[in-house]
């Protein structure tokens, strides 16, 4: 008896809501070796869970001892506790359930031949006998918290319950690709995600083809610690923080030093307010993660939080400046296209997956490539096209689609962007190779001018400055003056010319070229307002960074927005800079609409 009153106050602690005993009865079945579980619920879990797993099952004695408390076959030694069970129960978690449910637990190991079932109704043994069973063990639990009411009302509605239980599933999940791992509510499959070689097939299993799209890996370590995983490309973002997931020695945790060091490294990469998708696993000497904390809380703590910021952090970063040099070329690879009968141009190869919507065969698409190249000869004219057997030089055929007005090149020649038109406000439209992009002129501006300040305070020095036709007198405070002083130089490198004029009082004669002239002073004393909201400790080029999205005092235009050539250069600089997909907020700079998507809506060729 006072073994049941036990257990229902560890239950109180430790099995929060139907999320905690699943994740218990996950983290068993993961022990046990399984390679396939199964998690099915009904009304959130309220009414009913169960977890069936593969793995070594128990004999009847070890089933027994199981439901005793303490009995874990697990801890032998106090200093395991430590290690082991940073997150775990201590051989607390099948009792505390048993004691609030109806638990019934079917097991056999593969050398009994004879499973055994166990049933509990509210922590009293009801019966143990004999049944047919798979190697494995079965859980179920029923009407959780029934026979203690107080606890049942903290229960949150049914569809809350439900998705704390699949998120919690999901993450289990992820952290575990080589399982076979199935999620059902009721009988409907929530996912059904065979053994998986690596993370991202899992991901796709689970969230979908879509969510999958929007990730690339990541990896990076030092002595001490290890990340890997998937996180957002440039430009991809969340609206929630629901899709930040972190792992630590593969168990899903919540972490403030991860998730805030995630949103820092993805600042300028995601909108503010917007979060980026990542699914992180970190690996790290468990003595450096902190054991205090509340066994059924996945908040964790570092014993070092600084050095673990500092290392994801740094990583990030680099991983996101890299990828945003090297993200996905304009151009397609070469051997994409195909000279084209009909327009006597090289164009984006058909997808063949997508030749039967034309009623063309492989065969027939061939042929006519082999037609083209003979009448070629025919005519006279030498080979410019391609032949499957010699490596072919795209640009010559490419040339026929280019006007004089191409935009730059970011990585080939095949990266040409032509001006269209531009349609409204800050819209311009290009034609590219692969299809049409859509740009936006502002938001590439300020990505373009980012850079450059970027690069200026970078460089020491060599931004170009402009001079201003009248210099402005500004008079500034005690802690204006202060701010000046300490940032002068900064302000120096990046193109202002300021000098001391009279106690107070201060003129401006220069201003960096990317600037209007007439926004040199309105950006100074923006500059100055940010500053002395942000205090001391701030880097000058957070501070120009802010005050470049917030005040927006870079150069302003005329209404009508860019002229076209205008618009062409700034997509040429756009082309050429570290991460041309977003503006420094994070939004956007353009799309590009492949001409394949054109294809699929019209259903056939254009
Ligand atoms: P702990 O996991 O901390 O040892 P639990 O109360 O969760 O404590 O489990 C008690 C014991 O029951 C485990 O140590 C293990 O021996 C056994 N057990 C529980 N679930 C399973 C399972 N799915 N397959 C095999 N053995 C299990
Ligand atoms: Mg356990």
């Amino acid at each position: 008896m006072a073994d049941r009153v036990a257990n229902q106050i560890a239950a109180g602690e430790v099995v929060e809501r139907p999320a905690s005993v699943v994740k218990e009865l996950l983290e068993n079945s993961l022990d046990a070796n399984a390679k396939k579980i199964e998690v099915e619920f009904r009304d959130g879990g309220k009414s009913y869970i169960r977890v069936e797993d593969d793995g070594q099952g128990m004999n009847q004695d070890q089933a027994l001892l199981s439901l005793e408390r303490h009995a874990t076959s697990k801890i032998r030694e106090a200093k395991d506790l430590n290690q082991v069970t940073t997150f775990g129960f201590r051989g607390e978690a099948l009792p505390s359930i048993a004691s609030v449910s109806r638990f019934t637990m079917r097991t056999r190991t593969k050398n009994c031949e004879e499973g055994s079932e166990l049933f509990i109704n509210g922590g009293k043994l009801v019966h143990v006998k004999d049944c047919g069973m798979p190697a494995g063990t079965r859980i179920e639990v029923s009407h959780l918290f029934n026979s203690v009411p107080g606890r049942r009302k903290f229960l949150k509605t049914v569809v809350t319950e439900s998705s704390h239980l699949m998120h919690l599933s999901k993450l289990y999940a992820l952290a575990h690709p080589e399982i076979n791992f199935s999620l059902l509510e009721g009988g409907r499959v929530i996912f059904k995600s065979p053994a998986c070689d690596n993370l991202a097939d899992r991901v796709m299993e689970i969230f979908g083809k879509g969510f999958a799209a929007s990730l690339a890996p990541v990896e990076f370590q030092n002595e001490k610690m290890k990340l890997r995983g998937l996180a957002g490309i440039p430009g991809q973002s969340r609206s929630t923080r629901k899709e930040m997931i972190f792992f630590v020695n593969h168990r899903p945790v919540e972490s403030k030093t991860l998730s805030y060091a995630t949103i820092e490294a993805f600042h300028t990469f995601v909108p503010k307010g917007r979060f980026p998708p990542a699914i992180l696993f970190l690996e790290l000497d468990p003595s450096l993660v902190d054991v205090n904390v509340h066994p059924s809380k996945k908040e964790i703590r570092f014993r070092e939080e600084f050095k673990v910021r500092n290392f994801l952090l740094s990583g990030l970063l680099d991983r996101n400046q890299k990828l945003g040099n090297e993200f996905k070329p304009i151009a397609p690879p070469a051997d994409l296209y195909e000279f084209d009968n009909v327009s006597q141009k090289m164009v984006p190869q058909i997808d063949p997956a997508a030749l039967h919507l034309y009623g063309i065969s492989k065969e027939e698409s061939v042929t006519k490539n082999i037609q083209v190249e003979s009448d070629l000869f025919k005519s006279g004219e030498p080979n410019e096209f391609p032949t499957e057997a010699e490596p072919v030089d795209y640009s010559k055929g490419q040339e026929e689609l280019i006007t004089p007005e191409l935009v730059g090149v970011r990585t080939d020649a095949l990266a040409s962007w032509r001006l269209i038109d531009r349609p409204k406000g800050d819209l311009a439209l290009f034609s590219t190779v692969d299809g049409l992009v859509v740009f936006h002129g502002r938001a590439a501006y300020e990505r373009v001018h980012f850079e450059k300040l970027e690069d200026a305070l970078k460089l020491d020095g060599n931004s170009v400055s402009q001079s201003l036709l009248i210099p402005e007198t500004f008079e500034a405070d005690e802690v204006e003056v202060a701010i000046i002083n300490r940032e002068f130089d900064k302000l120096k490198t990046i193109g202002f010319e300021i000098e001391e004029f009279g106690r107070n009082y201060f003129r401006l004669s220069g201003c960096p070229e990317w600037l209007d002239p007439t926004e040199g002073l309105n950006f100074i004393k923006d500059f100055l307002a940010v500053s002395r909201e942000r205090g001391k400790n701030l880097k000058a080029i957070d501070v120009f960074r802010d005050v470049m999205i917030d005040k927006s005092s870079i150069k302003t235009f005329e209404s009508g927005g860019f002229s076209d050539n205008e618009i062409i250069h700034l997509a040429k600089d756009l082309l050429s800079c570290r991460n041309p997909f977003t503006c420094p907020k994070g939004n956007p700079t353009y799309f590009e609409i492949p001409t394949r998507d054109f294809e699929a809506r019209f259903r056939r060729k254009v």
